[in-house]
């Protein structure tokens, strides 16, 4: 589905808060999305090959991602692929039997990720799952926390806001990017959570029938991508090969509410965080 004029044109029929603003596509144009959450797991691997993810990138109009996947070598096989201008790899703990509910106080997990750690290849630590705050203050997620501060890199960390704040209670110069946005925080806390952090980023994966539930941005996730426009980020999550199948349509549902955002705002959202904080890439080819 492409949203040009005319799904902007049926947008304002239907009522939608959007006519003030100039439209965000004209004819074929799609505005960039760098997304900020994309997995290539082993199930994923068997489905479709890195070139067929990349092409797959191309034609949804993502010139860029943020990866990471089980096991990590899935992630360098798309970087391989893709090159450094197409994908900003993350390193994830999870693989054999170091998983989302184990890594934690995993003995193995630890070594695992300073071996393979390297600031210069690797974007930063994550996506991790933490479920209990008390899983923030174990050993092997404050030396984590502790590494990315040192070398100026990111947790990407899927947990509510609780947990961020007891991973910044003991590591508070370290960059986060937040997954989901909480996934389960409504926009009062993660409006919060952003007051009290500048280096608090938030992609917004996996909430977007919550942000725009029949295609109508939601007034209260309006007002909190424009009270905080520099700290969103859009994002897919391809945790399942589902997502893959879907892959084109799960942007362009993105694109719809984003295009309901004045368009600073918009882009910034779509893909302008993005850049600032992992660079350009591919972007640039895109962006006029
Ligand atoms: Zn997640």
């Amino acid at each position: 589905m492409k949203f040009g004029l005319k799904h902007v044109a049926r947008l304002a029929a239907a009522g939608a808060a959007i006519a003030i603003f100039p439209p965000l596509v004209q004819g074929d144009e799609r505005i960039p999305v760098f997304d900020g959450h994309v997995h290539y797991n082993e199930a994923a691997t068997i489905a479709y090959s890195p070139a067929q993810i990349i092409a797959k990138m191309r034609a949804a109009g993502v010139p860029r991602a943020l990866v990471s996947s089980t096991s990590d070598d899935n992630t360098l096989a798309l970087l391989k692929e893709g090159g450094t201008a197409q994908v900003v790899p993350f390193l994830r703990p999870y693989g054999g039997q170091i998983h989302s509910g184990n890594w934690f106080r995993h003995p193995d997990a630890l070594p695992y990720l300073k071996d393979r750690w390297d600031p210069d290849r690797y974007a930063g630590i994550g996506e991790f799952h933490l479920h209990q705050v008390t899983y923030a203050d174990s050993d092997t997620v404050r030396t984590v926390a502790r590494m990315m501060a040192e070398s100026d890199r990111f947790l990407h960390v899927h947990a509510d806001s609780r947990v961020i704040e007891a991973i910044l209670a003991h590591t508070p110069d370290v960059r986060i990017l937040w997954a989901h946005a909480g996934m389960v925080d409504p926009p009062e806390v993660i409006a919060r959570t952003l007051a009290a952090h500048d280096a608090v980023w938030a992609e917004i994966s996996i909430r977007g029938f919550e942000i725009a539930p029949g295609g109508t941005i939601d007034p209260a996730w309006r007002d909190l991508f424009t009270a905080y426009p520099g700290r969103f980020l859009t994002a897919s999550d391809t945790y399942v090969t589902e997502q893959w199948d879907a892959y084109a349509d799960i942007i362009n549902r993105h694109r719809n509410w984003l295009a309901q955002l004045p368009a600073d705002v918009a882009r910034a959202v779509a893909h302008g965080n993005a850049v600032r904080l992992f660079g350009a890439g591919g972007v640039a080819e895109l962006e006029e």
